[in-house]
């Protein structure tokens, strides 16, 4: 059992230089991949690449859809006008993880500035039926050496979850200056005062020293455009806004009702089972099929848990950061092969891994025709993959029918719901499982540096980051979990290293008698070519099926985007950066 639990997770586990003797001819393999493409091709021919066929504009009659059920639990309070060293823009793991880091070095004034009407970002506000996380909770949950929290499960709910995050909040006194239920407006840089201004909806002008973009990375929920939505005459919210007051705490409400739900993401896939068990009907409206591989889960051996010594997760986080050990043999195979050998080889190795999700789901689903809709046609990765034992047998549930749309997704909803292919389908529910407008730095107010220079106008010619964190002209300013940053399936492996970037960062301006740091032209144009000269290496992003790991399928400039590189390389230039702070910023003494 300790075995297990100390196992990494490792979701491209195949050796793809050892000859298997049973595999296909290549020819089997092009076959596969030409269906791919055609399944792309397919989707790209319904809707033109890019994101224009979502809407993450929220107001006028979609504004319901952005409401905080938990709104009300935010305190009445007066509007502030007042200084604090280090604002974060946000309540997440990004604040969180940092706060922390920044206690460790003496900084007393910590203020979040938070929408929700608590901490936890994506985990307060994802709290849909069967809401967890897909990466191992023992590296998922952040600072457990610091807390000495051991997660239940091997993969934990998102309740767990958002208790700790709260649980940390409290740990490291970060209520004490924290505010809910605000939206920054605007964050301007005042170059007389050499602080940052952030205005709020709440009619708060904040100064502080250090501004932290803590916003997340897939915060704004968006919906699909399809004509009628206002008009529907049911009940209706996103996911991230689930609403149990309409569907009862254990979904007890919908025993009489007909449910929709449209998209087959990441959330939807763990949902669904959820609604298949409670509603009366459930209409599974598909564009595209999530791949579904086993869950692995088990609850925490308690005898395991007292064996951990202080320190055991970071030791974690560094062997998952230097991958799994390749024996002498493999590294020999590889040097030996071309680099076309070695795509070719990993791409009929992915396909193999496809496959076997999709016998997976001949062995469960009973109905053939529902089985052969739910098979992803693209390569692992292409989009999230997803790990879940409920999801597939839930559609031979006689309650639940799969709409499959091939491709071209729901078009139309009237007062009665959805209307695909001539068929009505009336529901008394409809939910959004449509995911969350990709990631852009200040998604929710405007960041003004230096000389009135407005960060997204910046960014008009391309993303220009140092490590997709800094950016020039934005002194004390700084960026988590953007692009130009690495890009990991564990996301808190790569908001750790930053979160402590930054606390290294606004601790070495305490130490040294320096008012502001901003990073020097030139250090920014080389990592901004250093993303570049990491893109391209495989046509994966071209050849995908769309969704937002590939911008949707349009062609996007090669700076924008994550750092291609490797984490270990990431961090690599994260340390050579601050082992030589003079090379790579300017700063201010006031
Ligand atoms: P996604 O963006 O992944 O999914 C949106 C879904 O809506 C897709 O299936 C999309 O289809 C579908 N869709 C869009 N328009 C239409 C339409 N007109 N008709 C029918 N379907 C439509 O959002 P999620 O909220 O599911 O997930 C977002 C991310 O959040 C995940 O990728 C993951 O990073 C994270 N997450 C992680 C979880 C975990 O750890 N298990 C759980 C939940 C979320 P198409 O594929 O064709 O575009």
């Amino acid at each position: 059992m300790a075995d297990k639990q100390e196992k990494p997770q490792n979701i491209f586990n195949f050796d793809y230089t050892r000859d298997g003797a049973e595999r296909p001819p290549q020819e089997y393999y092009e076959q596969v991949k030409d269906k791919f493409a055609s399944e792309r091709d397919l989707r790209l021919g319904y809707r033109p690449p890019g994101t224009d066929n979502y809407t993450s504009d929220l107001s006028g009659d979609l504004a319901k859809y952005a409401v905080d059920p938990y709104g009300h639990q935010v305190k009445d309070r007066e509007a502030l006008n007042d200084s604090v060293e280090v604002l974060f823009i946000g309540g997440g793991f990004s604040a969180l993880l940092t706060s922390a880091r920044l206690r460790e070095k003496g900084v007393e004034s910590i203020r979040i500035v938070e929408r929700g009407a608590d901490v936890g970002g994506t985990w307060y506000w994802n709290r849909y039926p069967g809401v967890a996380c897909d990466v191992v909770a023992y590296d998922y949950l952040p600072l457990l050496d610091e807390t000495g929290y051991v997660p239940s499960r091997h993969y934990a709910g998102g309740q767990e979850i958002y208790e700790y995050c709260k649980m940390i909040a409290e740990r490291f006194d970060l209520y004490d200056l924290a505010v809910f239920g605000t939206t920054v407006t605007s964050t301007v840089w005042d170059e007389e005062s050499e602080t940052w201004v952030v205005e709020t909806d709440q009619g708060d002008t904040m100064r502080a020293r250090f501004v932290v973009c803590a916003n997340g990375t897939l915060s704004k929920p968006r919906l699909a455009k399809i004509e009628g939505v206002e008009q529907f005459a049911g009940h209706s919210f996103h996911t991230s806004r689930w609403d149990y007051q309409y569907t009862g705490s254990n979904l007890e409400n919908l025993r009489d009702k007909r449910v929709g739900i449209i998209g087959t993401g990441a959330s939807a896939v763990q949902a669904i089972p959820e609604l298949g068990k409670a509603a009366k009907e459930l209409h599974v409206f598909q564009r595209t099929p999530s791949s579904i591989d086993v869950r692995d889960d088990w609850e925490t051996d308690p005898e395991w848990a007292e064996t951990l010594e202080p320190g055991w997760q970071a030791a974690r986080r560094s062997r998952a950061i230097e991958g799994p050990r390749v024996s002498d043999a493999v590294k020999a195979r590889r040097a030996a092969m071309s680099r076309e050998e070695k795509v070719r080889r990993q791409e009929n190795a992915n396909i193999d891994a496809m496959m076997r999700i999709h016998n997976r789901i001949d062995e469960i689903v009973e109905d053939p025709a529902t089985a052969e809709s739910l098979k992803p046609w693209y390569m692992l990765m292409c989009k999230r993959p997803c790990f879940h034992n409920e999801y597939l047998p839930t559609f031979n549930r006689p309650n639940v029918t799969l709409v499959d749309t091939e491709g071209q997704g729901i078009t139309q909803i009237n007062e009665d719901g959805p209307v695909f292919d001539g068929v009505q389908y009336e529901l008394d529910v409809l939910i959004y499982a449509t995911g969350f407008e990709v990631q852009q730095t200040g998604i929710y107010n405007q960041i003004i540096g230096e000389e009135g220079l407005d960060l997204n106008a910046k960014y008009s010619d391309g993303i220009r980051t140092l490590l997709g964190i800094h950016s020039q002209g934005y002194p004390n300013l700084f960026i988590m979990g953007g692009y130009q940053a690495f890009f990991a399936f564990n996301l808190t492996d790569v908001l750790n290293s930053q979160g402590e970037h930054i606390a290294e960062c606004i601790d070495f301006v305490r130490q040294n008698d320096i008012h502001s740091l901003d990073c020097t032209h030139q250090a920014e144009e080389q990592w901004v070519q250093e993303v570049i000269a990491h893109r391209g290496k495989t046509n994966r992003n071209r050849d995908c099926t769309p969704g937002y790991y590939n911008f949707e399928g349009a062609d996007n400039r090669r700076q924008d985007g994550n750092y291609n590189g490797t984490m270990k390389q990431y961090l690599g230039h994260m340390s050579e950066i601050r082992d030589n702070m003079a090379d790579h910023f300017v700063f201010t003494h006031r």
